[in-house]
Order: C-alpha cells, then structure tokens, then sequence
C-alpha cells in the first residue's frame, strides 16, 4: 500500500488514521484519487481536490467503522466498501461491534487492492448479474459452527469470531495453519468471487486454469472429506502455496489469489518506501534488489517474485528479531509461479 500523508502538517499517517496525531485534523480516505484528505475537525464536510464536490464521512463513520469520505451528503449513505455489506451483526452486544469494526478496517484494505487492480464488483454473465456482498454473521452460542465462512454467487459471509484474536489462533493450530488473518480471509474468499467471474466464463482461461490448477468438475464435497481425512500428499510444497490448496482446484486458485494480494500489496508498500535491500554478504546474491517499482504498473510476474523473495526473507529476519514468527512463512515454487503469472494476466485482461 502507499504511504500517505497529513495534507495540513505533512505527518505521515495510516490508512486506519481518523485523525492526525500532529495537527488533530480529521482525516479521510478518498477512494476514487486514492488519497487521505485532512480538514479541520470542527468540519464535516471536505471539497473534493479535483471537483470541489463536497464529501463527508460514510454512514459507519459514526458507528467507528469507516473513515471513508462519501460525496452524497445525505447522512445515510455508505462508501464504497460499506456498501456491498448485505448483513451485519447485531451492534447492541459490544463484543459484535467490537469485532465487526475489525472486519471492516480488513475489508477497506481488501477494496484497495482491488481497486489498484481496476476489478469491477459487478458483473453481468449470460444476463444474470455477479454482485461481491458480505454477510457478516455472529454464531449462535448453541451452535458455534453453524456460520461457515465461504463464498458462493457473489456473496462472502464470515464468521464475526474470526474477528477474536483467541479463537482464530486456536483455529490455526487445529488446522495446523501457517497463517491465519482477517485480510486473508477476505484475500482468499474475493478469488473465489473472481474465479466465477473471470475463468469460469471464459472457455479459454478455463482451459489454461485447468492446465495449471487441476480439474475444477472434481466433486468438491469428496475432496474435502478426503482432504480432512488423508490430509494433503507429502510433497505438496512442490506444486502448491499451501497445503489447502491441495485440496481441489477451487481452493489452489483462492489459496494462490491471497498470494498475488498479499505479494502485490508487501512490494507496493517496500517500493513506496524506496527500499533498497544490499545485504553485507561475502558473495554476490540474488538478495541484492532495489524495489524501485510499482507492481501494479509492472506487466511481468517473473520481475515481481524476483524482487518479492528477498524482500520475504528480510521481514522474516525481522520478525525472527521480535521473537514473532514469521510475517511471510511460504516457500514459493516454480509451479506457483507460474499459477501466480497467470493470476496477473487474467487480471490485466
Ligand atoms: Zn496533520
Ligand atoms: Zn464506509
Ligand atoms: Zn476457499
């Protein structure tokens, strides 16, 4: 992600922020020009750089859950990102709001890449409508497993408790899980939504798709029991960015989607950065790369891992000196690469 910065004091701020800790302006994001906003916070209205339109904060700004700005001025209306939410957990228990806000600040950071990807939200296929929405739901305490998250026609739902810190790591060890977050949830479950919309109908992707991922008419509910059962095959680090990714297709495209989010989004952020890795070794590596460009704009894969492993190793290394586990725990094989190349083609079609 970029970096950005207070417009009235130049303090450079997140894209969380709701207001500056310098100057205690009110900050919001713009998403159309990408750009954080700063005014006065005895405002509430903001002119919009280029049309001078007059934007104000989204509706759930209120609720602690956005800091988008929205140009209708109408108090009832939703950014971008909150918008496409079909259903939210019930705000009058805390522990759901708490949670829900959570999700959210995950969410607008998923928009941002797919914005950065120009991805449409909607899409008409054979006359029938596409649309991502969420449903985001709370479990009912009698039954904890009821609410799967998952994705199917267009809607993501998620369980709020992926929210709690406790219970999602509890999780990733049953699971046995390297890493586990909200962002990748939503990294994960927005494939399957493009995998609808950009492969399934399109007979000449879908054939290069099976080529590299498999043969997605595998019956997915005996993959699944099979994959719970036996577990993934041995060697599956040779082919696959992770071992769910073994289990059909379907999930080795999602698996591999989150990974061209999470890769795309860590190099944009080190190019806005300028960082330059030059590590005090004896001998010439390939670790010696400088992340002078932006991802976005560039058209090869091969250039993006390139400059991506070193930088992978450098923020475990970090890590490693936190006594944290690793930010970036995967090793990328060559099959990956290429399922990762022919993520960025498809997008860029
Ligand atoms: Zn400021
Ligand atoms: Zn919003
Ligand atoms: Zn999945």
């Amino acid at each position: 992600m970029k970096i950005f910065q207070c417009s009235n004091c130049k303090n450079p701020i997140y894209f969380e922020n709701t207001f500056c800790e310098k100057c205690g302006n009110s900050l919001g994001y713009l998403f159309d020009a990408e750009e954080m906003l700063s005014f006065p916070s005895k405002e509430t209205t903001v002119a919009h750089p280029d049309t001078q339109n007059t934007l104000t904060y989204c509706a759930n700004h209120s609720l602690d859950a956005c800091n988008w700005l929205v140009s209708n001025t109408d108090e009832e209306s939703f950014c971008e990102a909150c918008e496409t939410n079909h259903m939210i957990p019930d705000l009058s228990f805390p522990e759901n709001k708490l949670d829900w806000q959570k999700i959210e600040a995950a969410k607008r950071r998923l928009f941002y890449s797919l914005h950065k990807l120009n991805l449409p939200y909607v899409f008409i296929l054979n006359n029938e409508k596409l649309e991502l929405s969420f449903d985001f739901l709370a479990s009912d305490p009698n039954k904890p497993n009821a609410v799967k998250t998952g994705h199917a026609n267009g809607r993501i739902t998620l369980n709020i408790n992926e929210a709690d810190s406790v219970h999602r790591e509890y999780i990733k060890e049953q699971l046995s899980e390297r890493y586990r977050t909200l962002l990748g949830h939503f990294r994960h479950e927005v494939g399957h939504f493009y995998w609808d919309a950009l492969i399934k109908p399109n007979p000449k992707v879908l054939q290069e798709f099976r080529r590299l991922f498999g043969n997605d008419t595998l019956d997915y509910g005996q993959a699944l029991q099979k994959h719970y059962q036996n577990g993934p095959p041995s060697n599956w680090r040779e082919r696959y960015i992770s071992s769910y990714a073994t289990m059909h297709p379907w999930e080795d495209w999602a698996e591999t989607w989150s990974h061209y989010l999470h890769i795309m989004d860590m190099l944009e952020t080190a190019y806005h950065f300028g960082l330059e890795i030059d590590p005090d070794l004896k001998k010439n590596t390939n670790l010696d790369v400088s992340c002078d460009f932006d991802p976005y704009e560039e058209v090869s894969m091969r250039k993006i891992i390139k400059h991506y492993l070193p930088l992978t190793y450098v923020v475990n290394s970090l890590s490693r000196s936190m006594g944290v586990a690793d930010l970036y725990p995967f090793v990328i094989s060559e099959p990956v690469i290429q399922k990762l190349a022919f993520i960025h083609k498809v997008v860029q079609l």
